[in-house]
């Protein structure tokens, strides 16, 4: 086994130091764990439950021709999910004695594609679970897949006159449609629909709160907000539909106060501003039944359970019990009759059941190998060779003093300088400069092996830690598959999925397949806290290496993009089976070469076809052999009906 600079008390090397390393038993505790082999394994119920080797999934799931990158959903932890979340409200709405119920939907924006919908209404439906739709497309969507009349379906967005049409008109369907006005104009647009049409959708509103939020999408709530009513708004909104006799279709106040909120504290403190205007919205008086409390509700990305921005303080129960207990006090101090519960949970729903999966193509270090000694060796490289031999001695000194490790790297960086200086100046040959090089990387890598661990290590020779990092090649686009962590520096735990019996030797982190220098996974998850390089193994040209990207199901798929034609990667999904072990229950393919060239509006048949032309024109120049020229036209047709990532 080998032997960890990161383990310096030299014990043998577990799966738990794996786990510990990569916070796997924080933020994966649940669905995740390691096996005796050092494969992450999958218990998708939960743990106790029916388990898989992730690793060995891979491997077959390959064998069935479905290369990585590929995106394994696993459908039993999404209905899992869905369950946790239901099960915590129905513990809170008993422990409270909450007259009310719970009904929640789902926010389509998410996660879109169809197979994801279908198994949360198919899952969802013995609690009448719901869609919530932000846009015209999204409605569509959300129409034709609720299909449960007891179900809610909140329309929320910008509308126009045919969104608004379209559900009033869908109410007639038996289907339970809720605009939600977050407009200030939008309830005309409702009171004309509803006179031409005849009848009255159910109608909601949604409050600008006031109640601050920090993090990243602080900026959805307060007067500034994009969306939502101010208080002014409400009234004259309430007045506009009393005129218009549809005060009685006003049945919901929602409010949505962004996304991942790391602290239980901003979530009471909208709770209870809302649960006072929903008061006030029954006394003038609407028809209240519904209080949406929108999304927000975090995962705890990092498993730290803090109010960092990658984390939450609070857990799914405590969430459910806030929100019952606050919006009970409330009203029953108002004496006002409480409301059916309603939130719309994307994130906490969809982020744990999908697993991307890449595998590394190779990786590119600084060479640390130090360079066999020649005659008549220049002034520099003999002065690095000692400051290398001069840390060699250290290493056998009892107590290693950090001031002289500190001096030796001043000492090797200068000598590096001065290497450079001279060949400049013509001083220096190439060889030269390569051995000062190597051996500046020699020194580094021997001086690394002394340092006490990871996290004292003096700031001077914190550089040392990155001067000796990989970059790791990536099959994959992050603008594609992760673009949240390019876009919002998000972060997502990111580990490989086998050798996790063998302790990690390198650090390193992940360049992708595009040309974009921003193409790339440099910030991981750490204690609450961020790092920029992670602990990997040494890359094995003939081994495969997979890394597996954790907890990215919500948003980060469907709102990825074409960025250098890199398209959707395989997708499967899978579920657990009492026969077989699990079972493969849909494939989405890849996106062909040809498909993101169609998406571009080029042709395929066309691009072919100039290709040929071109190659015709050259066999007769006699430049392409007719045998070669066959070769070309093979390759790009083939190409074309293949993925656009690289294959073994
Ligand atoms: C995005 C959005 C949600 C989902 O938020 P999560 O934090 O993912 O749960 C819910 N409601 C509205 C109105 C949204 O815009």
């Amino acid at each position: 086994m080998t032997k960890s600079k990161l383990s310096p008390n030299n014990h043998q090397w577990t799966v738990e130091d794996s786990s510990a390393l990569y916070g796997l038993n924080c933020w994966g505790k649940r669905y995740f764990s390691i096996n005796d082999q050092g494969h992450i394994i999958v218990h998708p119920k939960g743990k106790g439950g029916e388990s898989l080797d992730l690793f060995d999934l891979v491997g077959e799931l390959e064998g069935r021709n479905l290369m990585l990158p590929l995106l394994i959903r696993f459908d039993d932890i999404l209905e899992d999910r869905l369950r946790r979340i239901h099960e915590v409200f129905q513990k809170a709405t008993s422990h409270y004695g909450y007259e009310g119920q719970y009904q929640g939907v789902f926010p389509v924006k998410c996660n879109q594609q169809r197979h994801v919908i279908e198994e949360l209404m198919a899952c969802g439906r013995h609690w009448n679970f719901g869609l919530e739709a932000g846009s015209k497309a999204e409605l569509l969507i959300a129409l034709s897949l609720v299909d449960n009349a007891k179900a809610l379906l909140i329309c929320n967005g910008y509308k126009d006159q045919r969104y608004i049409e379209t559900a009033i008109l869908a109410r007639q369907l038996g289907r339970q449609p809720v605009i939600v006005i977050e407009q200030p104009d939008e309830v005309e647009r409702i009171i004309k629909a509803s006179k031409e049409i005849g009848s009255a959708p159910l109608i909601g509103i949604r409050a600008k709160l006031s109640s601050q939020s920090a993090g990243h999408w602080g900026s959805s709530i307060g007067a500034k907000a994009k969306f939502g009513l101010s208080i002014p708004d409400i009234l004259s909104t309430v007045e506009k539909l009393r005129e218009s006799n549809l005060l009685n279709e006003l049945r919901l106040l929602h409010f949505h106060i962004g996304s991942q909120i790391n602290d239980i504290g901003i979530i009471k403190n909208a709770l209870q501003e809302a649960g006072q205007i929903y008061v006030e919205l029954t006394r003038l008086g609407a028809n209240m039944s519904y209080l949406d409390v929108g999304g927000g509700l975090g995962v705890d990305y990092d498993g730290s359970r803090t109010s960092s921005t990658a984390s939450t303080n609070y857990s799914l129960q405590n969430y459910a019990n806030d929100v019952v207990a606050t919006i009970q006090e409330c009203c029953k101090s108002n004496k006002v009759k409480v409301p059916t519960l309603v939130s719309e949970s994307g994130r906490a729903i969809a982020s744990h059941f999908s697993v991307l999966l890449f595998n590394v193509l190779g990786v590119s270090n600084v060479t640390t190998e130090i360079p066999p000694k020649k005659e008549n060796e220049c002034l520099i490289v003999q002065n690095l060779r000692e400051t290398l031999q001069s840390i060699n001695s250290i290493s056998q000194e009892p107590s290693i003093e950090t001031a002289k490790l500190q001096e030796a790297w001043t000492d090797a960086i200068k000598f590096k300088d001065d290497a450079l200086n001279a060949f400049r100046l013509g001083y220096l040959e190439l060889a030269e400069r390569a051995m000062a090089e190597q051996l500046t990387w020699a020194c580094a890598k021997a001086l690394m092996k002394l340092l006490p661990d990871d996290l004292s290590i003096p700031n001077e020779l914190k550089g040392l830690r990155s001067t000796l990092a990989g970059t790791y090649y990536a099959n994959l686009s992050i603008f594609r598959s992760a673009p949240d962590t390019w876009a919002i520096s998000q972060l997502f735990p990111v580990m490989p999925i086998h050798r996790l019996d063998e302790a990690p030797t390198e650090l390193g982190h992940f360049a992708d397949l595009t040309c974009d220098s921003d193409g790339k996974l440099n910030k991981f998850i750490h204690k609450g806290e961020k790092k920029s390089l992670l602990e990997l193994h040494q890359f094995k040209p003939e081994a495969p290496y997979v890394i597996g990207m954790f907890l990215g199901g919500a948003y980060q798929e469907v709102m990825g993009s074409l960025h250098n034609l890199f398209g959707r990667t395989n997708a499967v999904h899978i579920r657990i089976s009492p026969e077989s072990n699990y079972q493969v229950d849909h494939v989405v393919r890849s996106d062909t070469k040809a498909d993101v060239l169609k998406a571009m509006e080029h042709n395929p048949e066309q691009v072919l076809e100039r290709l040929r032309i071109a190659s015709e024109t050259a066999i007769k120049l006699g430049k392409l052999k007719i045998s070669d020229a066959r070769k070309l036209m093979e390759h790009l047709e083939a190409s074309l009906r293949q993925s656009t990532y690289l294959q073994k």
